[in-house]
């Protein structure tokens, strides 16, 4: 029995040598370069390649190292393959951090003065206070709840949407589709942190821009997929949508010629809202290979069905 590390992107070397520490005892390989793709039977992936589950015949598990799995669903994977992926908690409190930047960005005008300094230009502008200021979170799971909790403790008023009923202290929630109008109307900012799934995908269209109150600031979090590129830039021009927070794009690193990069409403940043902590995720890697071992309960494991 072996691990594949298979990743597109991430210095592969040194994750190798991470977790080749944690199981001393097991063969550690970076695809391409697999001696028996038979003996593989747990693989830890980040954006692995189209197919990929049929080039191990004994694979049991998949191991998302990152929050989301939409990454691992472009080919059909066996029921009797498993897919786990890392929740952390340090990457719950950067996310929240990297929206709050976001938020108190936008209420105090900072961006504004930025552009008006490099112009020499003195112009007090309006400003407005934690105390009168509601958000909305799309998406109530790890990350999700943990943003809306902290939220509350700051003294915003949350509003909060999920699948199934929650319980938080101190947010109003919402369910389901039927839900969805009541948790964007009468909202000052929309942070966006769903999983990208068929039931999510272009979630954020001109449609749900005209149920929010006019000039909602956007936030998105969850991934680039949610967005409907060109209605934000047509809710933009109406002034429906104030502003945006992006930092997830269908396509990444976003295109030279996007429009996305000139426009004066859109802020961008590049993925970079919570990054996987490779320790921890590592950690989690090799707890669930022993458990995988030990025919014990995986951790984090997700629903194929649900898709998160
Ligand atoms: P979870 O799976 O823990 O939570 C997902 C939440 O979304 C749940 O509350 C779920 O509801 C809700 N949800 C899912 N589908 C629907 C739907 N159709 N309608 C209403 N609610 C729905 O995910 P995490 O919190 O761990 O992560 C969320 C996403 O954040 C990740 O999938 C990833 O895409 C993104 N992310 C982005 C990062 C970045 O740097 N930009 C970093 C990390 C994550 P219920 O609880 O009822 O099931």
């Amino acid at each position: 029995m072996s691990v594949a590390l298979l990743f597109n992107q991430k210095p592969t070397e040194e994750w190798q040598r991470n977790l080749q520490k944690l199981l001393p005892e097991t063969k550690v390989e970076v695809y391409p370069i697999i001696s028996n793709p038979e003996d593989v039977e747990f693989i830890a992936t980040w954006k692995p390649h189209k197919d990929y589950i049929k080039e191990f015949p004994n694979l049991k598990v998949v191991q998302s190292v990152g929050a989301g799995i939409d990454h691992l669903l472009h080919t059909e994977i066996p029921d009797s393959v498993k897919v786990t992926r890392i929740v952390d908690s340090a990457l719950k409190q950067e996310m929240f951090e990297h929206v709050l930047a976001c938020i108190m960005t936008s209420m105090k005008n900072l961006l504004t003065y930025h552009k008006n300094q490099l112009q020499q230009k003195w112009i007090p502008k309006n400003y407005t206070s934690i105390h009168e200021t509601t958000i909305t979170i799309l998406g109530l799971g790890e990350i999700g709840k943990l943003v809306a909790e902290r939220f509350v403790a700051l003294g915003f008023r949350v509003k909060g949407w999920s699948n199934s009923q929650k319980n938080i202290n101190g947010v109003e929630t919402f369910v389901g589709k039927e839900g969805l109008n009541s948790a964007i109307a009468n909202t000052d900012f929309i942070v966006n942190i769903l999983p990208l799934t068929t039931e999510t995908e272009s979630i954020l269209n001109y449609k749900f821009f005209n149920q929010c109150s006019k000039q909602t600031v956007l936030i998105n979090v969850g991934r680039g997929a949610h967005l409907v590129e060109k209605d934000l830039l047509i809710a933009i021009d109406e002034k429906q949508i104030k502003e945006a927070y992006l930092d997830v794009f269908r396509e990444e690193p976003l295109p030279e010629n996007h429009p996305f990069w000139s426009n004066k409403n859109i802020y961008i940043t590049p993925h970079i809202a919570s990054v996987t902590n490779a320790t921890t995720a590592l950690q989690q890697v090799a707890t669930n290979y022993k458990k995988l071992k030990n025919m014990e309960t995986l951790e984090n494991e997700v629903s194929l069905d649900k898709g998160y």
